[in-house]
């Protein structure tokens, strides 16, 4: 099958200490590192097999905590570059965490990477401290001073409504920003799941105020940073793109344990033990957990869901190759207020902004409900 530009995401599941709002899969026992790299290399060589014309387009190494593994980060960085046809590479991100030394970051910058995301959550030491994460603020200015050495593409990371948050740490955050004037910023609202224990679910309980921290917060960061998506902010030319990949429901492989993809309408997603990967890469299958080829319907939802995120929505050319004209109309008129079309767009408004969590969710359910009923008369398939 043939595939030109796809964008590459690697997942690297391993951390020194496990911080107690996380719920990205990631490991602390390191024995299994070297396992898991020569894992990843034998899949990174299936994917070749499958799609030989592949053109990688950006590459994201996230985690867990990259920086965590620096030289198995710059080898299969080495055997990505030698595998895959990389000659129109834009972009490649690696997540590091505060306290990556300064020679790891200059490993990372000679090995074609170019673009830094640093998590420093919250710049308040004790908010730091309460959720367990391993850095201090001054670790993340020591680290952010260095990536300024070779980097000149840096996001960071932050979330509001963590434990212990104040008024205070928002002011932090906001000068931090200031004083460090990177070229994107991520801002995520703490995420809490109702199937957490009453102990962890006390612990990671939002912030009292945490809407009016994330407004407060916000409202700063748009005065220097561009929002051009629900959680994320760049100065002119510094929009993420391999994200806006994902966003706009283009083709990306993710690779390694819990990684997924997107790939001629095949959604899957690997499984998430590090002994079952390595074990079913080693009986030379691809090791996933899940796996679908995406219905019209399924396409659709993912369209409206993911490119709604972006301040300049979805083109309604390609909704319409999944909804009838008179169905985009409905769907329109029911979420009036929320929703509006723009230059040949639908976008999100303020509003609709401002409430996107229930309004994405709802305009996916209602697209569903719509199709089923067949509403709107004949359907562009
Ligand atoms: S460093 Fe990141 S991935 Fe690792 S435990 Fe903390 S939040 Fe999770």
């Amino acid at each position: 099958m043939s595939l030109s530009e796809v964008s590459l995401y690697l997942h690297v599941p391993f951390c020194k200490s496990r911080c107690s709002y996380c719920d990205f899969v990631s490991y602390t026992d390191f024995s299994s590192v070297d396992d898991y790299f020569e894992a990843v290399y034998k899949e990174l060589l299936l994917w070749k097999q499958e799609y030989p014309y592949a053109r990688l387009s950006t590459i994201y190494i996230g985690g867990g905590t990259p920086s965590d593994v620096p030289n198995w980060v710059n080898k299969t960085l080495h055997h990505i570059f030698r595998i895959f046809d990389t000659s129109r590479c834009e972009e490649v991100t690696v997540e590091v965490n505060p306290g990556c030394s300064a020679e790891v970051l200059k490993s990372f910058s000679r090995m074609g990477v170019n673009r830094l995301s640093i998590g420093l959550q919250c710049a308040d030491d004790e908010v730091l401290n309460f959720v367990k994460r391993r850095h201090s603020v001054s670790d993340f200015l020591k680290t952010y001073s260095d990536a300024r050495r070779y980097f000149q593409n840096v996001n960071i990371d932050f979330i509001v409504g963590l434990p212990k948050e104040t008024e205070k740490s928002i002011e932090e955050n906001i000068s931090t920003l200031k004083r460090c004037d990177p070229e994107h910023v991520s801002v995520y609202m703490l995420e809490t799941h109702s199937n957490e224990t009453q102990e962890v679910s006390e612990k990671l309980s939002l912030a009292e105020d945490a809407d009016e921290h994330y407004e407060m917060f916000i409202t700063e960061v748009e005065k220097t940073w561009k929002r051009y998506e629900i959680s994320n902010f760049s100065k002119v030319g510094f929009k993420c793109i391999h994200n806006l990949r994902y966003w706009n429901n283009q083709q990306y492989i993710g690779v390694g344990v819990s990684a997924g993809g997107h790939i001629q309408k095949m959604r899957y997603v690997n499984c998430v033990s590090i002994k079952d990967y390595i074990s079913r890469i080693d009986e030379g299958k691809f090791p996933r957990a899940f796996q679908r080829l995406n219905s019209p319907l399924e396409e659709l939802k993912e369209r409206l869901f993911m490119g709604l995120r972006l301040e300049n929505g979805v083109k309604i050319e390609e909704l319409l190759e999944y909804m009838s004209q008179d169905e985009l109309e409905i769907m329109c008129k029911k979420f009036e207020g929320l929703v509006e079309k723009q230059k040949g767009r639908i976008v999100l408004t303020q509003k609709g902004f401002d409430f996107s969590k229930s309004v994405l969710l709802n305009i996916v359910d209602y697209v569903e409900t719509l199709q089923s009923m067949g509403g709107g008369g004949c359907v562009v398939r």
